[in-house]
């Protein structure tokens, strides 16, 4: 079975994101549980914790499909302490609501070396974070996001994602979500089925499919190998149809939360009911 849907507005509290994914006719969905451009938030109110959980009983959410993204603004292998530091805290924070809400997993972008230390001291300093915040909470899986390569992020290849695998001690709480724009914007070809063949056995031989707790479904924007990260509708941009019909044929995707970051709200719903289609 698969479960796709959208990364869905948690306005008015993230009680209200469930029903909009319900509205979309999504059997899965990601939200932000802070506002994801700020620091601090306020604890997750108790009447909005149980909302949230009555609305997930209700339309029928539960551990495998629902994804929140945690804060833009952590850097879990910022070079420098203080900063550091800030970032760690703040991840805990995001991994105790999800344990709050009852939500299995958390997605995150696994961090950026800024050109100050070297990549390999990078991704060690990730596994230590991710490390650090396990050992304080309990039922949520880190899955770390594969970036499109901007500027000093880390994560766009394979090969860095397995690496900060091997640095976490807990593997049954560590996982990744691969997002198909951000692979395509590294270098990672899925324009036909032959390359999305080709591209997932690399991502079976370095990674290992135990390891995919979700996918984010875009077409990019931006070209092959560009490095830049621009998310397009499926279909529309520069990618094309082949992975999302691949990957809705394909059951090792089955059982994880797939959620669109595309560009147009507005078909949202109707790229969700392409992409079941798909499936039959
Ligand atoms: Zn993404
Ligand atoms: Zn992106």
């Amino acid at each position: 079975m698969k479960y796709v849907g959208a990364h869905v507005s948690a306005a008015g509290g993230v009680d209200q994101a469930v029903i909009r994914a319900h509205e979309l006719g999504a059997t899965a969905f990601a939200l932000f549980t802070k506002n994801q451009r700020q620091w601090k938030a306020a604890p997750l109110p108790e009447n909005v914790i149980a909302a949230f959980k009555a609305n997930c009983k209700k339309y029928g959410y539960g551990h495998g499909q629902i994804l929140p993204h945690d804060s833009y603004l952590i850097n879990l292998g910022h070079p420098e302490t203080e900063a550091l530091e800030k970032s760690r805290e703040a991840f805990l924070d995001e991994l105790q609501r999800c344990e709050q809400l009852g939500i299995d997993r958390l997605n995150f972008h696994p961090g950026s070396h800024l050109n100050k230390i070297e990549e390999k001291a990078c991704l060690a300093r990730i596994a230590e974070s991710i490390n650090i915040a396990l050992d304080k909470t309990s039922g949520v899986i880190a899955v770390i996001e594969n970036t499109a390569g901007q500027g000093s992020n880390l994560g766009f290849r394979f090969e860095q994602l397995a690496a900060i695998i091997e640095g976490v001690e807990d593997k049954s709480r560590v996982g990744v979500c691969i997002d198909t724009c951000h692979a395509f914007a590294a270098g990672y070809d899925l324009r036909t089925p032959e390359t999305c063949k080709a591209t997932f056995a690399d991502f079976e031989s370095i990674v290992g499919f135990e390891y995919l707790k979700g996918m984010h479904l875009n077409d990019a924007k931006s070209e092959f190998a560009s490095r830049v990260d621009r998310h397009d509708s499926l279909g529309q941009g520069k990618i094309g149809n082949a992975p999302f019909e691949f990957i809705m044929k394909d059951k090792r995707f089955d059982g994880i939360p797939m959620v669109l970051e595309t560009v147009n709200p507005d078909i949202w719903a109707q790229e969700i009911a392409w992409l079941k289609s798909l499936e039959k």
